[in-house]
């Protein structure tokens, strides 16, 4: 049977706790591009878990930006606030596999027992966690629990990449990668303030939206070890994956770091056409 060619899906998935700036524009472009220059389709996901640091307001602006920047998108837009349910679910076929664990450390915490140590191995997401709660005897654990103590869950790495042996992905870019998990230490799942994290809601959204290019700045290029692992982990379908790099300034400053006077809006406001901001974007028409 010949086989059916798979759609291409990709998104673009902000978190609206600022405005859109150029690095952004340069991200939702790359992606829309990529969909539509495969007769594919582009997806829009608010990445909304993060309850603090999110606005509405800044929902409303990044969809009127978008709108403005001549980008459509195929179907409703996804809010992962709606995905809570999803996140428990599988959430809760980990903690069945046993490779969860609370952690109840706070910041502080961790930085004393790091200090403690003498060592401070760092990984690709900063200081690898001393995984101190892994080997709490069952007694404090569960005094901790009856207490109340707050509690994030952390998944055992190696027990976790024990179980599905090595892994590796697809990079449009770079090609195959082999994944390094392992480097990461035990991440966090579920945060003590939102039961979930970004690792765990950005790999499940992905493949329930039926994504099949992930495409995202380099700099998170290191986080896809870890949405490597939970795709396995879960039995979900693996994408292939596209990091482009990030825009720089005539300094070399990267761009993303800074949202002033390079906001979507500002730019709007100094009177920029949408044909100007979009090759400043690094896609001139
Ligand atoms: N929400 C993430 C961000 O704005 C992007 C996540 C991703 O593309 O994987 O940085």
């Amino acid at each position: 049977m010949p086989k059916i060619p798979t759609q291409t899906v990709t998104r673009f998935a902000p978190s609206p706790s600022g405005y859109l700036h150029l690095g952004h524009a340069h991200s939702a472009l790359f992606a829309w591009r990529a969909a539509r220059a495969a007769r594919g389709r582009f997806l829009l996901r608010i990445e909304d878990i993060d309850n603090p640091r999110s606005d509405p307001v800044f929902i409303d602006a990044i969809l009127e930006d978008l709108r403005w920047l001549g980008l459509d998108w195929d179907g409703p837009v996804r809010h992962q606030s709606g995905q809570l349910a999803a996140y428990a679910a599988a959430l809760e076929g980990l903690r069945k596999l046993d490779l969860l664990y609370p952690c109840f450390c706070s910041r502080a915490e961790i930085r004393a027992e790091i200090a403690a140590s003498g060592r401070a191995p760092h990984g690709p997401s900063g200081a690898v966690y001393p995984s101190t709660c892994r080997t709490l005897s069952e007694d404090v654990r569960a005094a901790h629990l009856a207490e109340g103590k707050p509690y994030g869950l952390r998944l055992d790495i190696a027990k976790a990449l024990a179980s599905t042996g090595p892994l590796t992905w697809i990079d449009r870019d770079k090609g195959k990668i082999q994944a390094e998990p392992l480097a990461h230490g035990d991440v966090v799942l579920a945060r003590k303030d939102i039961a979930t994290s970004y690792h765990l809601a950005v790999t499940l959204d992905d493949a329930d939206q039926g994504v099949t290019l992930v495409t995202r700045g380099e700099d998170l290029f290191p986080m896809t070890d870890i949405h490597r692992l939970l795709q396995a982990l879960l039995g979900l379908p693996v994408p292939q994956w596209h990091h482009h790099g990030l825009l720089s300034d005539e300094h070399g400053e990267r761009l993303a770091k800074r949202n002033d006077a390079l906001s979507i809006r500002a730019l709007r406001r100094d009177g920029k056409s949408a044909a100007e901001v979009r090759a400043m974007a690094g896609f001139p028409d």
